[in-house]
């Protein structure tokens, strides 16, 4: 379920979901990510104005992993409270305490919850942030904050002249050099038109050599990282600590070999 698609393959066209439900529904829609080759078409919920594009077409369903997936979480099954700070929502993810609303909202959410049928599920996850903001536009406004704010990808670059800093999640793909052991470093670049360096430390040893490994198979994944960024001295780079594995997601993951031995063997058991 996704709320907005484009009429062309180049995606150059762009059309809401309020615009499609005028539109003949019969018209085939293409899905917002560039990798994806679903086809989408326009559907409505009820009678109302209520509608959404699904990939309901058995041969043009979506790509594995791809982020406007219905096995997703979607804008329709996600209800961000108006407290909901992502700043905070990302610091969580980098810290050891997992997020939770507060008493006070969760009394609220039942409340809202009894008055329509939107399950509230807060974002709290990277992959759930990223799809959040992978379906609205960068300039679309969130809580005081643009989505473009929130996530670093080609469409919001324009908006961070300086490259990631802050809270926010940024989307990149590895380096052809992308690891020094010493200091367990791994060197990767955003996945723009305009590539920013990007220095990621994992002080854990165990992290940095999982994460290195999956890197290494899954040299075409992108790679979604969130964490608090720092701009580099001489302004060529941005710095982030990885803490947690739960800081980066690879959107087409494929298992490593140790991986496939572990899942394998476990069959046989
Ligand atoms: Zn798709």
């Amino acid at each position: 379920m996704v709320d907005h698609a484009y009429l062309d393959s180049d995606r150059t066209q762009y059309i809401s979901v309020l615009q499609a439900l005028v539109e003949d529904h019969n018209i085939r829609y293409f899905c917002p990510n560039p990798r994806c080759d679903a086809y989408l078409y326009i559907c409505q919920t009820d009678g109302n104005r209520n509608g959404y594009f699904a990939a309901n077409r058995k041969l043009h369903r979506h790509i594995e992993y791809c982020p406007y997936s219905s096995g997703d979480a979607t804008i329709a099954d996600l209800y961000v409270e108006p407290e909901f700070d992502y700043k905070k929502a990302i610091l969580k993810i980098e810290t050891r305490v997992p997020y939770r609303p507060s008493r006070q909202t969760e009394d609220r959410r039942i409340g809202i919850q009894a008055t329509s049928n939107i399950s509230c599920r807060q974002p709290t996850t990277v992959r759930e942030l990223y799809t959040l903001c992978k379906q609205h536009l960068p300039n679309e406004e969130f809580n005081n904050s643009k989505f473009g704010e929130i996530l670093f990808d080609e469409r919001s670059e324009d908006m961070h002249s300086n490259g990631p800093s802050g809270q926010m999640l940024v989307e990149a793909v590895k380096k052809p050099w992308f690891f020094e052991n010493e200091g367990h470093k791994i060197f990767l670049k955003t996945a723009t038109t305009h590539p920013y360096k990007l220095n990621i430390r994992v002080p854990d040893y165990r992290i940095y050599s999982q994460f290195k490994d999956t890197i290494f198979h899954n040299q075409d994944s992108k790679i979604v990282l969130a964490g608090t960024w720092t701009l580099g001295s001489d302004g060529t780079y941005s710095s982030l600590k990885i803490n947690r594995k739960s800081q980066y997601l690879f959107l087409h993951h494929q298992k490593s070999t140790q991986e496939c031995v572990r899942s394998q063997t476990a069959g046989f058991r």
